[in-house]
């Protein structure tokens, strides 16, 4: 069955937001929100790398620790009926993480080219672990599934002007000449890397299977339903709920 698209959109527009305030205090505008399906936004995070000079700081760490605290000893019974979003792809240590807490989906908005642990360098949320022990086998085998692409313009724009910020405060650039926000150019998603085209079409819908297939950006209206017109022009447009 096909998902509400639109719920994930603004699902993901709050951590872009998440990011923004981020980069008004300086730190490293990437950010996540947890969703359960009863208890809605249960934590919400941005990295804490700059302010804490710590590299592990992500935000995923951060909200997990907001969950377990939160929860307490239920934790556990909670995460593996919530969603990740964070707009940019996790990386490899966070990745691991979202596995052994069992995250049911991740969503996330650009590529993490360098770190990337959902596909970008390698699968750790798909790769056929080996067990020596019992132990928690069940949860962490079974992995999660990620759909990148939501906002991916914005969690790069995000990081650009973080960049550009922090560049400008270097003693070697100052008086240099400035460097310019670039704001058209964006590297392309290679879906194949992060999800199957099945799970692609069973998210968005047979008739967007062409943005899978061409790599295509995902583009939404402001009530978060997928615009991407097929490049032949003879797309079926989604019907709207009556
Ligand atoms: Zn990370």
């Amino acid at each position: 069955m096909v998902q509400d698209v639109s719920k994930h959109y603004h699902y993901m527009q709050e951590a872009v937001n998440v990011a923004e305030s981020a980069l008004k205090e300086r730190e490293v505008p990437v950010a996540c929100i947890y969703v359960h399906p009863t208890h809605g936004i249960i934590a919400r995070a941005f990295n804490q790398t700059n302010v804490t000079l710590n590299g592990t700081r992500h935000a995923e760490f951060e909200a997990f620790r907001q969950i377990r605290e939160k929860f307490q000893e239920n934790w556990q019974d909670i995460l593996i009926e919530t969603d990740l979003y964070v707009t940019v792809e996790p990386c490899i240590m966070c990745a691991s993480l979202l596995r052994q807490i069992g995250i049911k989906r991740v969503f996330f908005g650009c590529a993490n080219e360098r770190f990337g642990g959902n596909g970008s360098v390698i699968n750790v949320n798909r790769d056929y672990p080996r067990f020596t022990k019992d132990y928690d086998k069940e949860r962490i085998s079974k992995g999660y599934c990620v759909y990148p692409g939501f906002l991916a313009k914005d969690a790069i724009m995000l990081l650009r002007r973080f960049y550009l910020l922090e560049n400008e405060k270097s003693p070697t650039t100052i008086g240099k000449k400035q460097r310019k926000l670039e704001e058209n150019e964006f590297p392309k998603l290679n879906y194949s890397e992060y999800l199957s085209v099945g799970e692609f079409v069973d998210m968005f819908g047979y008739e967007f299977e062409h943005v899978y297939n061409n790599n295509d950006f995902l583009q939404f209206d402001q009530d978060g339903q997928l615009l991407n017109e097929h490049p032949t022009g003879d797309s079926k447009r989604p019907k709207k709920a009556e």
